[in-house]
């Protein structure tokens, strides 16, 4: 597959590709132009013109594009799926899911178009004050592996929406699935160049983008280190950034919870896509009241998640998307078991033929957890999840704010009160009480602490692609009342 630059596939001028393998066979899948900065650039000045146009379209028309570009997509739904499975390992049941969800965020923010407003407000002396919402022009977006096609819709839709064009950078290894979505919203009426793909590294492709001037915003999603050196290189020409950075999600079971109903958010919290999200519940906090029935039922489940190629029928986790990926999660459980961790279930490799050439890992649940090892400190991408007990809901609360992270949290109580509570006290940018952890589009969402700087999804997202202008109006009568001040 070739990058989509002006609306056309195109290579990249040195002619260098980037291979990509299939994770659960290692098998080739394609190969992308492995781009430039002169990419960047060529991107940059397509989306430069493209923006003028489309900053011309009113809201409700680009609201209709975006429907137009969801409807396409869900045409599309059976090719995406299998692309997004065999380059990024996932159980296809959850690439159908990824590929809806992308479609219905551009159908949120398609929704939202006839709703946006400015404001007017009266001023002394006779003037008044207009707030215009104006599109920024060209931004950019970084985009990581493990949810390649959602987590871009996360910026396309208010992005657009807002008037805006933009440049594209996915993950060097899933680049696939999202540059064909790219190619789709594209042809749902957008002027050429509007929406542009650069396959490539980070260090040359994702820096252009950090650092060209034309770029007035990057949104990214990634590593909190990443994000790090993200906020640095932006801030050189003091650009705005929207950084969705690393996560590592407490859940606080009571002992007054709905069991098997916190039993299932768990399980599914943690596996899902294989443990490689960043909204997890990575750390588990059980009272001890309940936590040896909490643990074998979840062992219990966790038993019958099945494992495999996401192409199989009835595959519940696939592969970890690389080698290193399943080594880091090893080497974090081998860390946790050193410090007398015990692992209850998982942890290991599967063996068999059809697992021999993927990164598959069993998934784990590991009791007596020492706090300072990694499974607990560090952010865990995978399918491991350590268990803590807790005497109390104040301990509770102080493990799981004591975390450089602050993305997602979430309590099971029936009692109110201890739920407010929790929900007020736990230091994340969502909270969520008796329920599994899933994302709106309709509520903002962003971490706190290291997880990020500003917000995705809801109407705060729109904002954080435009720029909000104040304009002063004085009538000729008015001037000539406050003359010469
Ligand atoms: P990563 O930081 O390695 O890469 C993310 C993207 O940044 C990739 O496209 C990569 O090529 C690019 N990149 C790397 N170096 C760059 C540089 N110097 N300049 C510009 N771009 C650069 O992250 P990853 O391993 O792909 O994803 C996993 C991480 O992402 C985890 O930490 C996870 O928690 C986090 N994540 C956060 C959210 C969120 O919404 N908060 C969502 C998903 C993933």
């Amino acid at each position: 597959m070739q990058m989509f630059i002006a609306g056309e596939y195109t290579d990249t001028a040195s002619g260098e590709t980037t291979t990509i393998y299939d994770p659960a066979t290692g098998e080739v899948v394609d190969t992308v132009p492995k781009g430039t900065a002169e990419d960047v650039k060529r991107a940059v000045a397509a989306a430069e013109e493209a923006a003028v146009e489309w900053g011309k379209f009113a809201p409700s028309k680009r609201g209709e594009c975006l429907a137009e570009a969801a409807r396409l997509v869900l045409e599309n739904e059976k090719e995406l799926t299998q692309l997004l499975t065999k380059e990024q390992g996932k159980a296809l049941r959850e690439s159908v899911l990824e590929i809806r969800r992308f479609a219905h965020t551009l159908e949120h923010y398609a929704g939202m178009a006839k709703t946006l407003r400015g404001g007017y407000v009266k001023l002394a002396d006779g003037r008044f004050g207009l707030i215009m919402h104006k599109p920024m022009g060209v931004v950019g977006s970084i985009v990581p592996w493990n949810f390649p096609v959602s987590l871009m819709g996360n910026k396309v839709g208010p992005a657009l929406l807002a008037g805006n064009a933009m440049v594209i950078k996915p993950a060097s290894t899933t680049p696939l699935a999202a540059t064909r979505c790219v190619e789709l919203v594209q042809q749902a009426g957008l002027p050429r160049g509007t929406i542009n793909m650069v396959t490539g590294p980070g260090g040359d492709v994702g820096e252009e983008i950090l650092r060209n001037p034309a770029i007035r915003k990057v949104g990214f999603t990634g590593a909190t280190d990443t994000g790090k050196r993200i906020m640095e290189v932006a801030s050189q020409q003091v650009k705005r950034v929207t950084l969705e950075l690393g996560g590592s999600d407490p859940m606080i079971v009571c002992d007054d919870a709905n069991i098997d109903r916190a039993v299932s958010a768990a399980s599914v919290g943690r596996f899902f896509n294989c443990g490689q999200a960043c909204l997890a519940v990575k750390r588990l906090y059980l009272y001890d009241g309940i936590a040896d029935e909490f643990t074998d039922k979840l062992v219990e489940k966790v038993r019958k998640l099945r494992v495999g190629n996401g192409l199989t029928r009835g595959t519940m986790l696939g592969p970890l998307h690389t080698k290193a990926q399943r080594e880091e999660v090893e080497d974090q459980m081998a860390d946790a078991v050193k410090r007398g961790a015990r692992v209850l279930v998982g942890g290991d490799r599967p063996k068999g033929d059809e697992f021999d050439k993927g990164n598959f890992l069993n998934p784990a649940v590991v009791v007596d957890v020492d706090p300072a090892s990694k499974l607990l400190a560090d952010e865990v991408f995978g399918p491991a999840l350590p268990v803590v007990r807790i005497k109390s809901l104040e301990e509770g609360l102080a493990l799981a704010n004591d975390s450089i992270f602050g993305l997602g949290s979430s309590v099971w109580t029936q009692d109110i009160d201890k739920a407010m509570f929790a929900a007020e006290k736990l230091d994340a940018g969502y909270t969520w009480v008796n329920s599994a952890q899933i994302i709106y589009d309709e509520l903002p969402f962003g971490g706190v602490k290291q997880s990020g700087v500003g917000k995705e999804h809801g109407n705060e997202a729109v904002e954080h692609y435009s720029e909000v202008k104040s304009v002063v109006v004085a009538t000729e009568q008015t001037s000539e009342m406050v003359g010469g001040e």
